[in-house]
């Protein structure tokens, strides 16, 4: 392990909601939750006001109702939430070549890969400068952990939280492993975590007294080893830009075509299970689930769906796969079937479980609203996903703030004005229409002249 905390791990402070709150000045202070609106919804990011009330992100959204039923519901942006995402990648790009992306707002960065930091103190100024070009280039805190590793650096960003910095300095990271929660290592999900709680083993410092034997035997070799070896906090994990392997998968070709859809369904999981394997050895997670399907008459399928960060659980693979197969055509009959995983990492994030309760990024841009079953919605009313954005004709941008009976409820306001009044219309009102969403910073009069006479200089006289 290297002796310096040159190591950064990024996480931007309750995304989603903060981004939502920086679009949104009269929900700025305030309980926010967006996520599925959906009947299967789930919380995919709620901000800090609303935990107050105990939501957080993975809950199912009727107990998020029922627990905070003030809350401003909000249907994900996710087009702006990865052009933010965006910005702050470059942002950690210019800092190192190696940056390890593990989801739209959290990354690790190898500083000393990069020349930017060598020691302590160069790496406590990179991480403070960093956070300031953020709330520059975006509007939006994010909070930085430095260490010497990896699961280090991602604890010390925990800590920080929210919009702060914590340096872990070499030399004390046992000390302050020691009592955490084992939950806190990567690698232990809920399951791993409940198989560990039953044999008595509760913190960092208890599952190091197991020793390594113990470990093996309660969680077999790999995941044994892997975990004694980060109970010592060594971890040795280098951070990688891009992945050799790009996926991994198992496929099976049938010697008779099946056509029994539960058959097929069995199978799919079977199949699912063995790719975790082959995942799990390879101690790797990944993002995007791919289901492969070859028909009787020789056309091969694939299906995709990607996740909010990498996973290796085995009940989420299984899930997404099932989802997949829904959406294939077997009356035939199959040949082949195949389960593969690619954008893959050597980290899993721990609250992935909720997608396996649904958090999906397709799904979750297209929910409709929730809505009594009286109240069915049309075509129209879907038109409008509340906080996404409007414009009207007389009275300019605006979001909604919900629909339903024919009507939409809209809040004229945009990033840089006052809290905005609200109007209602019908939902076939002539007049309004749905609009981009506008920029969380405006551009600086300097950045916006260079950017015009670069434009006039290439087409100009
Ligand atoms: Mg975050």
């Amino acid at each position: 392990m290297r002796s310096s905390p040159t190591i950064l791990h990024l996480d931007m402070d309750a995304f989603f909601a903060t981004v939502e709150q920086a679009s949104k000045p009269s929900l700025r202070g305030k309980a926010v939750i967006v996520g599925g609106l959906g009947p299967r919804g789930v919380v995919a990011t709620a901000s800090y006001e609303a935990r107050v009330f105990g939501v957080h992100s993975a809950m199912p959204m009727a107990q998020a109702r029922r627990l905070a039923p003030n809350a401003a519901y909000l249907v994900p942006r996710f087009a702006l939430y990865r052009s933010i995402s965006e910005q702050v990648m470059g942002l950690l790009r210019d800092l190192s070549p190696l940056v390890e992306p593990l989801s739209l707002d959290e990354a690790f960065v190898d500083l000393e890969a990069g020349g930017t930091a060598w020691d302590e103190r160069s790496a406590r100024l990179a991480g403070a400068k960093l956070r300031a070009d953020i709330r520059a280039v975006t509007g939006l805190t994010g909070s930085v952990g430095l260490a010497a590793s990896k699961m280090l650096a991602k604890i010390a960003s925990e800590q920080a939280k929210p919009d702060g910095l914590v340096l872990i300095e070499p030399g004390t990271e046992r000390a302050l492993l020691g009592p955490l929660p084992v939950r806190t290592l990567p690698g232990v999900g809920p399951a791993t975590g409940d198989h560990l709680r039953r044999a008595g083993i509760h913190t960092v410092d208890e599952l190091a007294e197991a020793g390594e034997d113990e470990l093996v035997r309660l969680l077999g070799k790999a995941h044994g080893h892997a975990l004694y070896a980060m109970a010592l906090a060594r971890d040795e994990r280098p951070v990688v830009a891009e992945r050799e392997t790009k996926s991994v998968s198992v496929e099976d070709t049938y010697d008779v075509d099946i056509h029994d859809r539960v058959r097929v369904g069995a199978e799919v999981q079977r199949l699912a299970d063995r790719c975790v394997r082959r995942l799990r050895g390879a101690g790797l997670s990944g993002r995007t689930i791919v289901l492969k399907v070859r028909r009787y008459d020789f056309s091969t399928l694939t299906r995709s769906e990607t996740l909010r960060g990498p996973t290796d659980d085995p009940a989420v693979i299984r899930e997404a796969a099932a989802r997949l197969l829904e959406s294939v055509d077997t009356t035939g009959g199959v040949r082949l079937l195949g389960v593969g995983v690619s954008g893959l990492a050597d980290y899993t994030q721990e609250d992935l479980f909720a997608q396996a309760a649904g958090v999906r990024e397709d799904a979750l841009g297209e929910e409709p609203e929730a809505a009594p079953a009286e109240e069915r919605q049309t075509a129209t009313e879907r038109r409008w996903p509340a906080g996404h954005d409007v414009r009207h004709a007389a009275y300019g941008h605006g979001w909604v703030q919900g629909s339903g009976l024919g009507r939409v409820t809209v809040r004229f306001e945009t990033p840089g004005s006052e809290p905005g009044r609200v109007r209602t219309f019908r939902i076939d009102d002539p007049d309004l229409e749905p609009a981009e969403p506008l920029p969380l910073v405006a551009r600086r009069p300097g950045a916006s002249e260079r950017a015009e006479a670069g434009g006039a200089g290439s087409a100009g006289p």
